[in-house]
């Protein structure tokens, strides 16, 4: 079983890459924020729930979004492994993970890759997606830096629970989608 992290800030390109690494280690992509905008979209009670929260470019609350994947995963076996995209984001929600795993399955993160993109090119990117994407959280310059302020807040200091498992590999994610693919492949393929 391979399990792989995406790490990153919103809009480093998890999601794009994700599509290429799901093909090729047959891992499907599990990304918290699609299964959120599902149920928002199904308007589930979990839906309405995160609504809020993601219209300001906070966080959903750990148990809330640790309870979903739980369900997700239950609901989508797969030996081959996953694709993590958008989890963990907290150092509770990493230590979850390693529980997850461990209790389902007896396996462990197998590498955290984590995309590096300077912040002001996060907030272009973001902006462009926002004029196609239909998200309301990449229309607003102020909910996109509302959501960066929470990936320094929260989410990065994921990577120490990461380095401490000699599990964290860093890769830049500016330059061809092509070169990004393949530089994420090659870290990969080391551990497999
Ligand atoms: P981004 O482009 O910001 O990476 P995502 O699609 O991954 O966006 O997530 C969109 C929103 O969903 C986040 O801003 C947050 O409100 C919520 N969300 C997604 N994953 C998590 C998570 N692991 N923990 C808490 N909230 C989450």
């Amino acid at each position: 079983m391979l399990n792989i992290v995406l790490f990153g800030p919103p809009g480093c390109g998890k999601g794009t890459q994700a599509q290429f690494l799901e093909e090729k280690y047959q891992t499907p992509q599990i990304s918290t924020g699609d299964l959120f905008r599902f149920n928002l979209k199904q308007e589930t009670e979990l839906g309405q729930l995160a609504k809020t929260f993601m219209d300001n470019g906070q966080l959903v609350p750990d148990e809330v979004t640790t309870n979903m994947l739980c369900e997700h995963l239950d609901n989508h076996p797969n030996p081959h492994g996953y694709i993590f995209d958008g989890y963990p984001r907290t150092t509770t929600q990493a230590q979850k993970l390693d529980v997850i795993l461990a209790e389902k399955y007896n396996k462990e993160v197998s590498i955290t890759v984590a995309l590096v993109v300077d912040d002001e090119l996060l907030v272009q990117r973001l902006l462009e997606r926002g004029k196609t994407s239909g998200r309301a959280d990449d229309v607003d310059e102020s909910i996109i830096r509302n959501r960066i302020k929470e990936y320094y807040a929260k989410t990065a200091a994921v990577a120490e629970h990461y380095k401490a498992q000699g599990k964290w590999v860093e890769i830049d994610g500016v330059g061809t989608i092509e070169d990004i693919t393949a530089k994420l492949c090659a870290a990969i393929n080391d551990v497999l």
